[in-house]
């Protein structure tokens, strides 16, 4: 199957400049062809009618699996939690989000189903269950908390797939490799504290270096890396003599850790939007501690960054955190408007295309799509693009507004069309 697009102007997910008035060619799932194609030899022809070819968007940190609060999911089948989640991806690609690195559930099972045609959504990186220390951020036992004394019954939630615990270097590296098992392309650790659980205040390290680095070893030697629920500076200076390459939150910066991150090529997924909201008190926690912690980390992320631009540091992506149900998803692209108020529109455009296209590549072989690239328009590339009403260069209203998001196509696939 042949697509030509024609009359496009094209943001390529990098240079801040559109290719003006050019066309593509798309065989099967992957462009071909970038300017000077002869519409006559294709099966399709799409006119973009001067509007923007863009890269699909991707989201570095999502959490599929988690569609209402733990205490609500503890009580789940699987089935149920399954059948959530399958609706909250399709919701993901019907706003443009063709990629997605989940970063804590078991969404193998899932991504498999989408990418066979069984269910619609995004591409999935599965990280599987996030590995957090005993009575580190994700030892969700304490929903238990009675059992806690002598008792080490896993919570319902663990036993689905969404974290596990492990200690000691030994514990670390079977849990990663476990991980890698079940079809994980990066490692996800807990590295500190966390804001949304209530036992583990955010100054608290987790992990020791040497557990740390187990876990980095065993993601090398399968071609992949760590990533790391992470939100002060110590922590983060731990984590990156580890050899942590993507730090999730990263919240609390110092210009020491800034100066580390940006030498050491290492990746920052802040999320504004859901960290304001949370701030602002507009998510209900329930509990007091969690919205002291909260409102630590929201106000922190915002001086943070002003680092991440003080040392120019460029391999920042797109991530939203969203937990929760399919209305809390709704906001998923809300981030990309909070990131160009913090930043600017280049700057927020490159984060949800191909700076998350560049993070995922460090999975190397592990990474499940190996056909083409992700998170660009280029000759070579896979199919994975949106036609925008607007230039987006100009203002990143237009990408998320599902009006002005007139074509979705995944995998060279349509999904949606209202040119
Ligand atoms: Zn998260």
């Amino acid at each position: 199957m042949k697509i030509a697009i024609i009359n496009a102007n094209v943001f390529n997910g990098i240079d801040e400049q559109l290719q003006r008035n050019t066309s593509l060619l798309i065989e099967d799932n992957v462009i071909t062809q970038i300017g000077n194609v002869n519409p006559v030899n294709a099966d399709k022809i799409i006119n973009a009618h001067g509007q923007t070819v863009m890269p699909g968007l991707m989201d570095a940190h999502v959490h599929i699996t988690m569609s209402a609060p733990f205490h609500e999911l503890d009580k789940m089948t699987r089935e149920e939690i399954a059948i959530r989640s399958a609706k909250i991806a399709e919701g993901m690609l019907m706003r443009g989000f063709t990629t997605v690195r989940d970063v804590a559930g078991n969404t193998l099972g899932l991504k498999n189903s989408i990418d066979q045609g069984y269910a619609t959504g995004p591409r999935i990186l599965p990280s599987q269950a996030a590995i957090s220390q005993t009575c580190g951020h994700s030892d969700y036992r304490q929903s238990q908390a009675q059992q806690r004394i002598g008792a080490h019954e896993d919570s319902p939630l663990m036993k689905t797939g969404a974290f596990t615990v492990a200690d000691g270097r030994s514990g670390v590296l079977k849990a990663v490799r476990e991980q890698l098992f079940m079809g994980a392309s990066q490692i996800k650790i807990m590295a500190g504290g966390g804001a949304s659980s209530t036992f583990d205040p955010l100054d608290t390290l987790q992990y020791t270096l040497d557990e740390m680095k187990a876990a980095v070893e065993a993601a090398a030697d399968y071609g992949t890396y760590v990533a790391a629920h992470i939100h002060t500076a110590d922590a983060m200076r731990r984590a990156a003599e580890a050899g942590v390459m993507s730090f999730e939150h990263a919240t609390i910066m110092d210009d020491d850790i800034a100066k580390i991150i940006k030498d050491k090529g290492i990746y920052v997924i802040p999320s504004y939007f859901t960290s304001s909201l949370i701030a602002e008190r507009k998510i209900p926690l329930g509990d007091e501690v969690l919205y002291q912690k909260t409102e630590r980390v929201g106000k922190a992320m915002f001086k943070s960054a002003e680092l991440i631009k003080k040392y120019d540091i460029q391999n920042v992506c797109f991530g939203t955190d969203c937990v929760g149900t399919l209305d809390v998803h709704k906001t998923q692209s809300n981030e990309l408007q909070a990131i160009e108020k913090v930043f600017d529109s280049i700057t927020a455009l490159r984060m949800v295309t191909s700076n998350c296209g560049r993070l995922f590549e460090m999975s190397t072989y592990q990474h499940p799509y190996q056909q083409g690239k992700l998170g660009v328009i280029a000759e070579g590339a896979y199919a994975d693009l949106l036609i925008i009403d607007g230039n987006p260069l100009e203002g990143v209203e237009c990408v998320t507004n599902s009006e002005k998001q007139k074509l979705i196509m995944k995998d060279g696939v349509v999904y949606k069309n209202t040119l």
